[in-house]
Order: structure tokens, then sequence, then C-alpha cells
């Protein structure tokens, strides 16, 4: 097979879509994210094979991951309680957004899936349930997948959801009332917040999606965290439900598994090969990175690397 030059189209790129900036928006319903410069643009590939990791653009800047932490959340419980997880929350996605309440009320508050926030806020509850310190465990976990000690919350964006988050907390009250969730709503929304203000690089989260990549084993300890076929149940839900009411026209341009965030990140992976992140801040109108949508597409046609 060619040998692909992985640092050329990453760089050719960059290129491509910089002149996208402008046509998309900051998300500016957290205020603390309002304050992110809009024109700036990561890229970063990092390779199963040989962990050759290729970048563009500030690759190691960090910046708020938002929603794809709803990955990590979701190994992390489902290495801790299996299949389990999917009896507290379902594996359809919602055609809604994200925070949408409708779906909820007709569906007795069983959330579609874990990627939207109110599966998200069932899988916290679930980690409150199996960790004695769920907090400092999620932290730990997604430092060891990534393979580097020091990534953090970042507390002025915890305060900012927690100041202005009300449809979170109107939505995990109302999980509350369906019974749906089984500890203290404010130590489910707190655990939520935090890990939605995960501070992460693209050079970090390419690194730490490897383990979806690498069925389920982190790659530079060799631990393995689920099994095969749990990794591929998460990488199955990233594909149908991870990109808010746009995973449909995601998977026709780019033809990955991936979670985004409304940081402007997206995480994407390719079974056995590699994991990719990017991160543009300027969202579209469904909340995914406008230039991060376009890298990829550029990514899998220049490599013919998608899952399709
Ligand atoms: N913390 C955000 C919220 O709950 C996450 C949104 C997202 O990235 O989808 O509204």
């Amino acid at each position: 097979m060619r040998d692909i030059k992985y640092q050329q189209i990453l760089d050719e790129i960059k290129g491509r879509v910089e002149p996208l900036y402008g046509r998309g928006q900051v998300a500016d319903y957290i205020p603390e994210l309002r304050k992110v410069k809009p024109h700036q643009f990561a890229m970063c590939l990092t390779c199963v094979n040989d962990k050759a990791q290729y970048s563009t653009g500030c690759a190691e800047k960090p910046f708020s991951i938002q929603s794809i932490s709803k990955v990590f959340a979701l190994i992390l419980a489902a290495s801790k309680i299996g299949e389990r997880v999917y009896q507290r929350v379902g594996i359809e996605p919602s055609g809604d957004p994200f925070n949408s309440l409708v779906q909820l009320e007709h569906e007795q508050g069983f959330p579609r899936n874990p990627l939207i926030n109110a599966g998200a806020l069932v899988v916290s509850d679930i980690l409150i349930s199996c960790l004695d310190d769920p907090k400092t465990q999620l932290l730990d976990f997604v430092r060891r997948l990534a393979n580097n000690s020091k990534i953090n919350f970042d507390a002025s964006v915890t305060d900012s959801e927690k100041k202005t988050g009300f449809r979170n907390y109107a939505m995990a009250y109302f999980l509350k009332s369906f019974e749906r969730i089984e500890n203290c709503v404010d130590d489910v929304l707190d655990l939520y917040f935090h890990q939605c203000s995960l501070s992460m690089s693209c050079s970090d989260l390419s690194y730490a999606f490897l383990v979806l990549a690498n069925r389920g084993v982190i790659m530079h300890s060799g631990d393995k965290i689920l099994t095969p076929s749990q990794s591929k149940r998460i990488n199955s839900i990233m594909q149908t439900c991870g990109f808010y009411d746009q995973a449909g026209e995601f998977t026709f341009r780019v033809g990955l598994p991936g979670k985004s965030g409304v940081g402007g990140g997206i995480a994407a992976i390719k079974p056995d090969e590699f994991s990719i992140a990017v991160w543009s801040p300027e969202l579209n109108k469904h909340g995914n990175s406008v230039l991060g949508m376009h890298a990829l597409e550029h990514f899998t046609t220049a490599t013919g690397k998608s899952i399709f």
C-alpha cells in the first residue's frame, strides 16, 4: 500500500480550511467560552501501529473539551459496570438538540443515548454510585488515557457553567423526578460540570482516544480498559450519536465515529488505525466546529481512510 504523507496532508488541510474563519460563531451560552479567540485551528493524528503523531496548527494548546468528555465518562462507566450502563441510557440517536427536554418527557426520563446531556447526567450518576471519589478518579482516568498528568479541570469554565447552566439543572431534576438518578442532584451536576470543563489539547485528545482505536487497550501501557466488544459499542454510539443532530451529515461527509463539543473540538477514530483530534472554536448552527468538520472531511477524502 502506498505510504501516506500524513504531515503533508495535515498542513495542506490547514491551508484549505483557514479561509473558512468567520463562517461560524464561538459558543456564547457559557460565558467563559465567549472569551476564546475565534480564529484558531489545530489538528493532531496518532497512529495505532507505531504511535507516530502528526500535527498542524496549535496542537499543544489546551481548550475546553466540553461534550467530548462524555465519551471518557462513558468509557469509565462501561469499564466499571459493563453492559448495565445500557439499562440506564439508550443507544438511539435523538435527532434533537443535545440539551432538549421534550423527548425526555415523552420517554419517561429514559435518555436516548449517553452522549446527549440527559444521558451524560445519568452516566455521571452511575460514576458517583460506583466510585469513591468520582471527580478525582475521572480526572486520573483521563490523564492515564492521554498519558499526561498535567491535564486538569478549568475552574473558571466549571464556575461559569454552574452559574448559567439552568437547562442542565432543569434536566437533572427532571431525570430525578422519573427516578432515573439515584444520587443527590447537586453531586451529579457538580461532576458533570467538572467533566465538561476538562481542558485538553488536540495532542492530548488524539492520544486519549487511541484506546477506542485499539479495541479498548491503552497503547502506551497495555492496560485493558474495555473488552473489544465494549469498545465497539462505544464507537458505534459515537457514529450514530456523536454530533448532535448532525450525526448523519458527519457520517456522510467524514465517515468516522467521533464526538464533538461546543468548545470547538472533535475527536474521531478509525479502528486499528488511528485517532484524530481537531479544534477550531467557531461552531455551525448544530454546535459542531465549522473548520473541524471540513478538516476531517478533507482528511478522509485525501487518505481514503473512512470506515466506509
Ligand atoms: N457543558 C455543555 C452543556 O452542558 C456541554 C455542551 C456540549 O459540548 O455539547 O451545555
